[in-house]
């Protein structure tokens, strides 16, 4: 059985299971795989379907059991949407992770949390996913869960400072899914989110459940299209790729690393972000210096002190030199972001801020004889404002979205206080 320990102190140890289920480590580390075997027989696993070929990974990091076997008949369900990788030139490539329900990649790892969390309810027994967001991750958890018998699921975002589109994605769903409209930032929303999950007396009366990005299962659920891209690529470029992530938290880089270390040849990866820097500065020789966000056109990314940047290192076991070898940084500011868009888009690829990021940072790290690629992490749509500013031209929302926006917005407001948020709850769930 594999195990998994604790970032901090490895003698926090539990089953992958176990991981899922408490998100942090009691003492407040993140979980990784304590043992990573990587594949022997690379080439033939490339060669197998993307399903197949996702459940020997996934198989390989969740420990043989249960859920293991499950997988097979999991898999085509959870993914159950195209993965294009575009070819913009002979060595240039987007992975479009944008085409989930709703058309930002955080599909992938709500999707896999949920039908994990499905497979070990307990008969009756009630749960309640609370989640902060900032715009993806509410509609990906909100959909995800949407529907499922005895989950209620609970989004906190800032009222005002979420895109209308994003906005409706979750808001409006209804059902098994409530959502608050928070008076205060996004960084409020997150604390009064790990206030509940702290509130042991409220944890065990609600079952909550959290599904941000730190936990192990939305993490694992983005190794297979990594492994996806380069099976897609022409046998001569493996060897050669250098892949950029536009990043946040850091959760979608730190499964690329991941899958390198199951054996993946990446020659290298590159941490692209917006104007919040700590990441690349620390690549860049300086010490690492977390701090407030700024706001920016990818504001998915605005963050200021990354939840999994803690994941990252522990896979290099704190050896910062190997780090520093493995990974690059690139930090593009909202001219960069923008000049990329319009580049983009002259390759004939429109872009979203985020994708646009990633690719500018290609532009200004990738060296000779490298094949770059980018993950494409949203559908331009979802940003649509920003987007028709920048091109200058009209985005056709496509059906996934427009049927959102007719839609009434169905949350309520709450003040940024603890205990009406405890009592709204607690309203909420006994509906
Ligand atoms: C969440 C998000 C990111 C950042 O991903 P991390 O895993 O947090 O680094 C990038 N782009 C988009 C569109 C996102 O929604």
């Amino acid at each position: 059985m594999s195990l998994w320990k604790s970032s901090r102190e490895a003698s926090h140890r539990t089953d992958f299971l176990g991981a899922v289920a408490q998100s942090l480590a009691p003492d407040g580390g993140l979980y990784v795989p304590e043992r990573v075997e990587p594949f022997a027989d690379l080439d033939s696993l490339l060669e197998e379907d993307f399903h197949s070929r996702s459940c020997r990974v996934l198989a390989r990091l969740v420990g043989d059991g249960a859920l293991a076997d499950a997988l097979p008949e999991m898999l085509p369900q959870v993914f159950d949407f195209p993965l294009p990788l575009t070819r913009l030139d002979d060595e240039l490539y987007a992975l479009e992770l944008f085409h989930g329900p709703t058309l930002a990649f955080k599909d992938f790892g709500a999707r896999f949390l949920a039908a994990v969390l499905a497979r070990g309810a307990t008969a009756g027994e009630a749960r309640t996913v609370l989640t902060a967001t900032s715009g993806d991750t509410g509609s990906a958890v909100a959909h995800a869960f949407f529907g499922q018998q005895h989950v209620r699921v609970v989004v906190l975002y800032p009222a005002g400072k979420v895109s209308p589109l994003q906005e409706k994605q979750f808001a409006a769903l209804g059902g098994n899914v409530t959502c608050f409209a928070v008076d205060g930032s996004f960084d409020d929303c997150q604390a009064l989110a790990k206030a509940c999950f702290a509130d042991r007396e409220l944890s065990r009366q609600l079952g909550l459940t959290s599904a941000n990005s730190i936990n192990a299962a939305r993490w694992v659920a983005q190794v297979p299209y990594y492994f996806e891209a380069v099976a897609r690529l022409p046998c001569e470029q493996r060897g050669r790729l250098l892949i950029a992530v536009p990043s946040g938290n850091f959760g979608n880089l730190a499964a690329g690393l991941l899958a390198q270390r199951l054996g993946l040849p990446v020659k290298r990866f590159l941490a692209a972000t917006n104007s919040n820097r700590a990441v690349p500065e620390f690549l860049a020789g300086s010490p690492y210096r977390p701090r407030a966000s700024v706001a920016t056109i990818s504001n998915a990314m605005d963050v200021g002190a990354p939840s999994n940047w803690e994941r990252v290192r522990a896979l290099f076991d704190g050896d910062d030199h190997a780090l520093r070898s493995t990974l690059a940084g690139a930090a593009i500011d909202e001219a960069a972001t923008e000049g990329a868009m319009r580049d983009l888009a002259a390759l004939g690829f429109v872009a979203d801020p985020h994708a646009a990021v990633g690719y500018a940072a290609l532009e200004q790290q990738r060296q000779p004889g490298e094949v770059g690629m980018f993950l494409a992490t949203a559908h331009a749509a979802k940003f649509r404002e920003t987007v028709e500013r920048v091109l200058n031209r009209a985005i056709e929302l496509p059906p996934a979205l427009a049927a959102w926006a007719d839609r009434p917005v169905l949350s309520r407001c709450l003040a940024n206080d603890l205990d009406a948020l405890k009592r709204a709850i607690s309203a909420a769930t006994s509906d």
